[in-house]
């Protein structure tokens, strides 16, 4: 009998960001496909008989390609195993779950996906900063920071009423705020980088477009991460700064 493939969104790390969904299917896997984000602490948790392939990738390294996945979910699907892919945050937001998903019905393999907690919502909220905020920022711009600013996202960036949420977009940021500056988006808008969103060494590093290659390369910022651009960016917008640190992570 052919098994299944869940295409599962882990959420930002810790597992109680995980929905119960995920859990119930993760608990009861007979092979769980696992990525570099997302919750990794997991081994405790699953079937003690569960086969657990690491297909993390490092930020400029594929150790498994993407092809090798999809064929190894649709090889222990085909073997009659539940198969969990479980990937960070939202299998359709920047995750290549879509890849995954094709690559199952080509090969005619039951598929079903479930939405996790996006790091795009979730890494902003976890530094007390919302997407959007009334009379603040009515829209959300989400975009990676790999390949070319396009006309789109400088169009965000220029709008005071977007906030632009950049995922992937560390190694980017003087690209960006090249583009940015140079396509006439004011130097004065707030940014907000937060590492490791949700984890106990998240930290946020507040700036502005127009400091931020200088502040980015003072604190030494590291992936994961997220960029938020627009005035919800801004230190102060719900509370002054000094009541938002430290009791923004468990
Ligand atoms: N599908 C994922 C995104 C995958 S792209 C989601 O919906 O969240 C990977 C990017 O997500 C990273 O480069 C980083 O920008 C962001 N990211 C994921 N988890 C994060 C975390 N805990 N803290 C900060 N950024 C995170």
């Amino acid at each position: 009998m052919t098994g299944r493939v869940h295409l599962v969104g882990g959420g930002p790390g810790p597992l109680d960001l995980l929905t119960v969904r995920a859990w119930r299917l993760l608990v009861s896997a007979d092979v769980v496909v696992m990525d570099r984000l997302g919750p990794t602490d997991l081994r405790g948790e699953l079937r003690p008989d569960a086969e657990v392939i690491d297909v993390g990738k490092l930020p400029g390294h594929h150790p498994v390609p993407q092809d090798e996945i999809n064929a190894l979910l649709v090889d222990r699907a085909r073997a009659g195993k539940q198969v969990v892919r479980l990937k960070g945050g939202d299998p359709f937001v920047f995750g290549r779950g879509g890849e995954e998903v094709a690559a199952c019905l080509a090969a005619g393999i039951p598929v079903d996906v479930v939405p996790g907690v996006t790091s795009a919502v979730a890494v902003p909220q976890a530094a007390g900063i919302p997407v959007t905020h009334r009379g603040v920022a009515t829209a959300v711009h989400i975009v990676h920071g790999q390949g070319p600013v396009s006309a789109s996202t400088l169009a965000a960036l220029r709008d005071p009423e977007v906030t632009t949420v950049i995922l992937m977009g560390v190694s980017a940021i003087p690209r960006i705020v090249a583009d940015a500056l140079r396509a006439g988006v004011a130097a004065d808008r707030p940014v907000a980088i937060v590492e490791r969103g949700h984890h106990l060494d998240q930290r946020t590093t507040r700036t502005t477009l127009g400091s931020a290659v200088l502040d980015a390369g003072r604190t030494g910022i590291r992936n994961p991460a997220v960029i938020v651009v627009g005035d919800v960016a801004r230190a102060e917008l719900l509370l002054p700064a000094h009541e938002m640190t430290g009791d923004t992570v468990r």
